[in-house]
């Protein structure tokens, strides 16, 4: 039962205990769930021993001899998910006196009891003879699990590793001996970043990836078919251990083509429209920064597990939302590691059954390998190097800043893609936290003269700070403090009505964001004003420069995957559309709508629209403003049914008389 798209289930049953019962009960929900394919999970969380011996890994070889033959039937492939690499925690567990492994240690200097230390040459050679094991199975795919990784390995502090063995190869790049405080002072130090940044990040980089390698060159040499997938988490969080995306996906790649799980940003139920901000900002920009021809199958889990976690209509939520991320298939987690067994009750089977069918309809149709269209959000992988921490000496202050517009545009209906190529020209590109800094002088020139920008308080602040401001006639800024007396509130200054108001208000005060107030040293045409509880207008708001730049002057944001509530309303979407359409007039967006969120594709003929319900409100009608003018309107709803939808256009709106439910999606397309 191989299709298109697939579902490749992670299946987790106690050989010692249930194992006979839970094949059966793995036939029934394999072909009630429409399963292509059968990730076997090997000593996973619960029943973990720690790093599993090799006397121990035979009886999951034979575990996946007794999947294999009991889903033969069915077509389904097999692949292997061994649950631990450095090992995610230690969780009352420590190494055995006869696995010597060296452990990593944290910034404190703590050593953990159970992680290893990814430069550990007896724990390389062990792990690569577990996969070796695996490979003479001839899986599908040989997962290695999310804990591939240097931060989050509790009880560690951040992550690690400050090794001695680390501790000396950092020495050795420095040129003098270094003490674990010196070299961390030096990494994090405020300002213009200290030479040993450069090497903490050069060392991880090019561990992850010579580990990498010699996996992959261990797991080929057996079976040389087989794919090896990387599990990940956040990337904002593995820039600041140096991550190298094409160099370690290539790695493990060897002979094929490199797969990924792609994390989606949340286990547990949250609202939906919270889950899709963090979905624009964290799953699509880790797409952003793989490999293209990445084969993905990104993370369906609903931890602690259960539908008292995660109802099925949330899991069918997240699956079409996904989509956009160009999809091979999805990994789906549905039950208890602890290997008490597949819940039939719960019902997700009939769920993924009945979304199947326009999930292979999406990927027959490559409607998601076309570019996406839209504002050009600017992300780079490396900009751990070249950030300004606020010198607090956390590992967090590393942290980039650059996906606040994915979360933002999206939200609004505005169609965006991300761009990690700073030579880019004729878009409008957006620009958040302290991107600039990548650049050189020269490319922030052509990037600006090639370009439309909208630039977040923060993007004004570096480019002023990198003696630049003159660029986009900025003078002079200062920070005005959220909550500090200069500003509650910001008010339209032109004659516009946003929100259908005239000189609407949009509050900015306790959950929204600092303001930077800048001098402008030329004419702007002034948007809106900042005022205080006064009503004393204290300093000029968003602002559209020379027609070629919009000014957003909110910044110091305090999560890299956080936009502050107050940022999204009404009036804030209506100010947002109408910049973007006089700086862009061809960016398609949805109008009079929260939380509908547009991906958008140019066709070789057609203009493709998928369309992402985020709210609990049903959409009562489509509007898109769009330059593409249309003869023909059809839409593919979520139970894969075609049709011709009713439209009509005038004055680049178009008005499709159809709705879409909470937590829907449809694939609209434009033909002209
Ligand atoms: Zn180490």
């Amino acid at each position: 039962m191989k299709q298109t798209f697939c579902y490749s289930f992670r299946f987790c049953c106690d050989p010692y205990a249930n194992q006979e019962r839970e094949l059966d009960a793995l036939k029934v929900f394999a072909r009630q769930a429409q399963v292509d394919d059968v990730a076997v999970f090997c000593n996973v969380e619960e029943l973990n021993t720690g790093h599993m011996r090799e006397q121990e890994q035979v009886v999951f070889l034979q575990l996946l001899d007794a999947v294999k033959s009991a889903v033969a039937e069915q077509g389904i492939s097999v692949s292997v998910n061994h649950w631990h690499s450095l090992m995610h925690a230690d969780l009352g567990k420590q190494l055995p006196p006869d696995q010597p492994f060296r452990p990593m240690v944290d910034v404190d200097g703590r050593e953990a009891a159970l992680c290893v230390c990814p430069l550990c040459s007896a724990w390389q050679d062990y792990f690569c003879r577990m996969y070796a094991a695996y490979a003479a199975k001839k899986p599908h795919i040989l997962w290695i699990e999310d804990d591939f990784r240097l931060h989050n390995h509790a009880p560690l502090r951040w992550g690690g590793c400050f090794c001695e063995a680390h501790m000396a190869e950092y020495s050795r790049r420095a040129g003098k001996k270094l003490t674990r405080d010196a070299f961390l002072k030096g990494v994090l130090a405020a300002g213009e970043p200290h030479p040993y940044r450069k090497i903490w990040l050069d060392v991880n980089r090019e561990t992850m990836c010579a580990l990498a390698k010699k996996v992959s060159d261990a797991v080929h040499a057996v079976s040389p078919e087989t794919k090896i997938g990387l599990m990940s988490s956040v990337p904002y969080v593995h820039s600041a251990e140096g991550r190298d995306w094409h160099g370690l996906l290539n790695a493990f790649a060897g002979p094929n083509l490199p797969v990924s799980r792609i994390h989606l940003p949340c286990y547990s139920e949250i609202a939906p429209r919270d889950y899709l901000l963090r979905f624009n900002m964290i799953s699509m920009a880790n797409r952003a920064l793989i490999p293209e021809n990445t084969e993905v199958y990104p993370e369906l889990e609903n931890y602690p597990y259960s539908l008292f976690s995660k109802s099925r209509a949330f899991t069918r939520f997240q699956m079409l939302s996904a989509m956009p991320l160009n999809l091979r298939g999805m990994t789906i987690d549905l039950f208890d590691l602890n290997g008490s067994g597949i819940v039939l009750e719960d019902g997700y089977q009939d769920m993924l059954r009945e979304l199947k069918p326009f999930l292979n309809r999406l990927t027959d149709e490559q409607v998601f390998c076309a570019e996406q269209q839209g504002v050009c959000v600017m992300l780079c992988e490396t900009s751990s190097y070249t950030v300004h921490t606020d010198g607090s000496g956390r590992m967090e202050s590393l942290y980039p800043q650059e996906v606040y517009y994915a979360g933002v545009l999206s939200a609004m209906g505005i169609s965006y893609r991300f761009c990690t190529d700073p030579s880019v020209k004729g878009q409008l590109c957006a620009v958040s936290g302290q991107y600039f800094r990548n650049l050189s002088e020269a490319q922030i020139r052509a990037l600006i003269a090639e370009n439309r920008l909208i630039l977040s308080g923060d993007a004004v602040d570096t480019l002023v700070e990198m003696g630049l401001g003159s660029l986009i006639g900025v003078k002079c800024v200062r920070w005005m403090q959220l909550n500090g007396g200069e500003y509650t509130y910001e008010e339209v200054s032109t004659d516009d009505r946003f929100g259908g108001l005239p000189h609407a208000r949009a509050s900015a005060v306790i959950s929204s964001a600092d303001v930077l107030k800048i001098e402008y040293s030329g004419a702007v045409q002034q948007l809106t004003a900042f005022y205080n509880s006064f009503r004393r207008q204290t300093s000029i708001g968003h602002v559209i420069v020379d027609r070629n730049l919009f000014v957003d002057p909110f910044g110091h944001f305090p999560e890299p995957s956080e936009v502050p509530p107050m940022q999204l309303n009404t009036v804030r979407r209506d100010l947002f559309q109408y910049a973007v359409s006089a700086l862009q007039p061809e960016v398609t967006m949805i109008c009079g709508a929260a939380w509908l969120a547009p991906y958008v594709l140019r066709q070789k003929e057609t203009l493709q629209i998928y369309l992402v319900n985020g709210s609990l409100d049903a959409a009562p009608q489509i509007l898109i403003k769009t330059a593409f003018v249309p003869k023909c309107v059809k839409i593919c709803d979520s139970r894969n049914q075609r049709r011709l939808a009713a439209f009509a256009y005038t004055d680049g709106m178009l008005q499709i008389r159809e709705s879409l439910a909470p937590l829907d999606a449809c694939l609209i397309t434009l033909e002209p």
